[in-house]
């Protein structure tokens, strides 16, 4: 429900040897809203935002996400509680369409088996057409309706990232991770990717936005949370974030 914590991170940490890539994190993510997260590179987000999908575990503290515990299970079963992300480095299968591209993301996260069905057992047939609708409307959902059958290497660049996250929405997640969507995209496809964030946030999904580019996250986070060397060093509203002095000179006086 809007409002109740979805994500709620206590005292969270991580350590490789002796570098603190995560120190000491305190955090909670209301249902429906759209948190951004930023900070200097190497400030910690990707760590973080791995520990909250469950792709590694925490050296202190806990993370609770949608009544589970990451960390302490396998990624599929984090996925099945509603949790799914897309990545900074594209994981799009090139030469697959983009619909076929959605579809193994899709089954990847609730039936791992989708490769065996390839050889259409006898009872896969019902099963496969209700995937291809359901992969069709994740297309439609983020503006790709049109395109469900090119290769994927042949979309545009914005269009790739859209795909990746229609295959995050595959697995109907209530908590959708963006890694950088916006790396490497120009103004309007910004603004686009923005306007579909507005869009997927209205339709009830809470979405964890990491993103280097400052003024389109400004523009589309509720709050926003600003790492720098593994801690928070502030939290607010984009107008909040932007005023604030250890922010600009941590981060955005140099940006
Ligand atoms: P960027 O904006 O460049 O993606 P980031 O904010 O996501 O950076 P992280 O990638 O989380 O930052 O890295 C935080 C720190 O932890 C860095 O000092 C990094 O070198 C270190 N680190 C991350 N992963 C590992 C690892 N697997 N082994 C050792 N050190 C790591």
């Amino acid at each position: 429900a809007a409002g109740t914590p979805i994500v709620t991170l206590s005292g969270l940490g991580k350590s490789y040897g002796g570098v603190q890539a995560v120190k000491e994190v305190d955090l909670t993510i209301a249902g429906g809203e759209v948190l951004g997260l930023i900070g200097p590179n190497g400030a910690g987000k990707t760590t973080l935002v791995n520990m909250i999908s469950g792709l590694i575990a925490p050296s202190s503290g806990t993370a609770e996400v949608l009544g589970t515990r990451p960390g302490r299970m396998p990624v599929h079963r984090v996925a099945a509680a509603g949790v799914s992300r897309t990545f900074q480095h594209s994981k799009l299968f090139p030469r697959l369409s983009a619909l076929e591209n959605v579809m193994v993301g899709g089954h990847l996260v609730t039936r791992p088996t989708f490769l065996r069905r390839l050889v259409w057992l006898p009872s896969a047939r019902r099963d496969e057409s209700r995937a291809w609708r359901h992969a069709s409307a994740c297309l439609a959902r983020v503006g790709l309706g049109e395109k469900a059958g090119v290769t994927a290497s042949a979309l545009s660049y914005g269009d790739q990232r859209r795909l990746e996250i229609a295959r995050a929405l595959a697995s109907d997640p209530s908590l959708l991770i963006l890694d950088e969507p916006a790396a490497g995209m120009n103004r309007v496809e910004a603004d686009q990717l923005s306007d579909l964030i507005g869009s997927l946030s209205r339709d009830g999904l809470t979405i964890l936005l990491i993103e280097h580019n400052v003024g389109m996250v400004m523009r589309t986070c509720h709050r926003i949370v600003v790492l720098n060397f593994g801690q928070v060093i502030a939290a607010g509203t984009p107008e909040e974030i932007r005023t604030n002095p250890a922010v600009v000179e941590a981060y955005l006086g140099s940006s």
